[in-house]
């Protein structure tokens, strides 16, 4: 099957014990029943320590987590002993594929690394070129008329996206009207307490949420650097590259493409409110300002229905 990805996926790369938000603390990780069946084959010590660390009680087997909501097989150096003691081979498929995702066409596939991710949110942030699809596996491709519609339509977006002759702002304006879709006139105060009635990860949002709440919208500005504008362009191509496949399969379009801007807008008051405050700021920060707006909104099934609900209200 044919298989594609942005052009700087080749380059992801874990980075594992120098992590500071692992994928391995804070999630439940389900373990496919086909690595199940293997970790029930393990003999001796560590066979008896996978089975005694796996819950198969629920309808889907999941590692139990540790205090602080740690994988038990995650250790005090940050490496996962699953890997050190039976290979990368031996993972579930969840961990194997983290922070992967992907978007089913009936004859092909696209991959990609997600933000929630903070080495991958800085490999999407950083690409300094226009991101462009390449072809990983290639193969004779029948796509259905509307899959093959759509991904002309995405292009489109996307040459009007990465047109540097304009602001990242104005880009999203054509790519908007281009949509039909009118521009959003709610304030940030209203979004925030739209935000705050969604299902929670981590705390630190609340306290992202107050900031914003009690700052005065017209004051969070950011300076036009060149660095900032190709992330921002790499970050709405990024929303629109994951979130926008689905509308084959939910007829969402015009509520995806509304979720990709909010998220771009939300992401981007936070960085000018980081601003704001420090009178700085670099691509690390803003690396991590769209890692935890992924964790928290992009990666919760239910907080973007709940979402596209309000924008199809
Ligand atoms: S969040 Fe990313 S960099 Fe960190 S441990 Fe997981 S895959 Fe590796």
């Amino acid at each position: 099957m044919k298989l594609v990805a942005p052009d700087y996926y080749k380059k992801f790369k874990c980075i594992a014990d120098k992590c500071k938000h692992s994928c391995c603390i804070g999630w439940e990780i389900d373990v496919d029943d086909d690595t199940l069946a293997y970790y029930n084959s393990i003999s001796g010590e560590f066979g008896e320590r996978l089975r005694s660390s796996i819950d198969t009680d629920g309808e889907t087997a999941h590692f139990c987590l540790e205090e602080n909501d740690r994988c038990p097989f995650l250790n005090e150096k940050g490496l996962c002993d699953i890997i050190t003691e039976l290979g990368e081979q031996a993972l579930c498929q969840i961990c194997d594929d983290h922070p992967r995702y992907r978007n089913f066409y009936s004859d092909s596939e696209e991959i990609g690394v997600g933000m929630s991710c903070e080495a991958a949110a800085m490999l999407i942030l950083s690409h300094q070129d226009k991101t462009q699809l390449e072809t990983l596996c290639d193969a004779d491709e029948i796509l259905w008329e509307e899959e093959t519609e759509f991904i002309k339509i995405r292009g489109k977006l996307w040459n009007m996206l990465q047109n540097r002759e304009k602001t990242v702002d104005s880009r999203i304006k054509d790519a908007l009207g281009y949509c039909g879709i009118a521009e959003n006139t709610a304030s940030l105060r209203q979004w925030v307490s739209v935000y705050r009635g969604l299902e929670r990860l981590d705390s630190v949002w609340d306290t992202v949420l107050d900031a914003l709440e009690n700052a005065d919208e017209n004051n969070l500005v950011l300076p036009q650097f060149q660095w900032l504008e190709i992330a921002f362009e790499q970050l709405i191509v990024y929303f629109t590259y994951r979130h926008l496949a689905d509308s084959l399969d939910d007829g969402r379009f015009v509520a995806r493409m509304q979720f990709a801007v909010q998220s771009y807008r939300m992401i981007k008051y936070i960085a000018a409110l980081h601003f704001a405050h420090n009178g700085s700021i670099d691509i690390g920060i803003l690396a991590e300002i769209a890692r935890i707006y992924s964790a928290e909104i992009e990666y919760s099934t239910d907080n973007i229905e709940a979402l596209l609900d309000i924008f199809e209200k």
